[in-house]
């Protein structure tokens, strides 16, 4: 078996293996390989948006203006949030704007569909952990117990754009807020004429366009959970490549590793026998929502999750240091460190 690396939280999990055109040539203001990147700190992670073309500079600003505007609707700590009034509106219903009942409705969707494998009520359990401050540590059974007690996506509700939660509740939307960015801040970069773009949400990866402008394909590293750098690259068209990893978030006491992505059903670190799984399709919000439950399900229940759905691809790499990869991605998925590959066949 390979060892957990001990990194500390990961900025990037992600990256971008090869660049595209060359920046440095000197070419006229319309030369499609231009590109330039703007980085914020956003949604408790590093992001970066990298664009081609002449639009490319607007296409940033748009993008990353818009990452920020979703942020403040989304942020579960800024007082000024949607999710936060929702949060404290004591059991009464809040009306929220269109794009927050959109994702609200896709994470209520996504706990059916996943068995409850993401479930953004788990907030209060998250907090006991110090998920959510830094503060770790491990809450006994009694606690989690309770805590327990005060969760269910199904006492959400969602009527048009308002949402009513019991008083005594605390929704999230960490497990797909940053998927559902990327794909807004693509339409922003669409609407100031951008056509291709690659955009990095700290693990995240979306990209705008089938190929580079040089006609190439996106070529992305899937994070080594069992050290640094990149375990295998992809080389896909335009769409999302999502990864939750064990070794995004942790701490460790007593010789145990406690891991932030937690399972419903227990309200402790999911212990699927996966350390990485990452979501390949055409949306972000989807493909994250994907990424967190596959990490949950483990082999066998994201297994039955691909064959029930067929819109998504996937890596799963199993603690035992195996990679499981879809049909889907066989011919464009590469191993860049010795392990063991299987394919799952329709
Ligand atoms: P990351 O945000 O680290 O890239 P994810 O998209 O998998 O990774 O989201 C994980 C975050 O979602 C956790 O940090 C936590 O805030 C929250 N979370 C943990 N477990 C669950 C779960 N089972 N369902 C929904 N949200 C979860
Ligand atoms: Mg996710």
């Amino acid at each position: 078996m390979r060892k957990l690396s001990p990194v500390l939280p990961v900025l990037v999990c992600l990256t971008m293996l090869s660049s595209c055109g060359d920046s440095k040539a000197a070419s006229p203001a319309s030369d499609p390989n231009e590109k330039s990147s703007g980085s914020l700190f956003a949604m408790d992670t590093y992001i970066t948006v990298t664009a081609y073309g002449e639009n490319r500079d607007a296409g940033i600003k748009a993008a990353t203006d818009e990452i920020s505007r979703l942020e403040k609707l989304w942020s579960v700590t800024d007082t000024a949030s949607e999710i936060y009034a929702v949060d404290h509106a004591d059991g009464s219903g809040t009306a929220v704007s269109p794009e927050t009942a959109d994702l609200l409705s896709l994470a209520i969707d996504m706990h059916g569909k996943t068995s409850g494998a993401l479930d953004i009520s788990l907030y209060p359990v998250l907090c006991a952990w110090g998920f959510t401050t830094g503060e770790y540590r491990v809450p006994d059974d009694s606690e989690i117990d309770e805590l327990m007690t005060h969760t269910g996506v199904d006492r959400i509700a969602l009527d048009g754009s308002t949402v009513t939660i019991p008083a005594d509740m605390e929704i999230d939307l960490g497990a797909v807020a940053k998927g559902c960015s990327g794909d807004m801040a693509v339409e922003a970069l669409k609407a100031q004429g951008v056509s291709c773009a690659l955009l990095d949400l700290g693990g995240n990866i979306q990209t705008l366009g089938e190929t580079k402008p040089d006609g190439t394909k996106w070529k992305i590293g899937i994070r080594d959970p069992f050290g640094d750098g990149s375990a295998a690259t992809l080389e896909t068209g335009e769409g999302a490549v999502i990864t939750s990893g064990g070794y995004e978030r942790y701490f460790e006491q007593d010789g145990v590793i406690y891991k932030h992505i937690l399972d419903p059903k227990t309200g402790r670190p999911a212990e699927s026998g996966l350390v990485s799984a990452t979501a390949i399709g055409k949306e972000g919000r989807y493909c994250d929502a994907l990424s967190t439950s596959l990490y949950v399900l483990g082999e066998e229940g994201a297994e039955k999750l691909w064959r029930e759905s067929g819109d998504f691809d996937m890596v799963l790499i199993s603690e035992s240091g195996e990679f499981i990869i879809t049909e889907g991605i066989e011919d464009s998925f590469e191993l860049t460190v010795p392990a063991e590959l299987r394919v799952l066949h329709r």
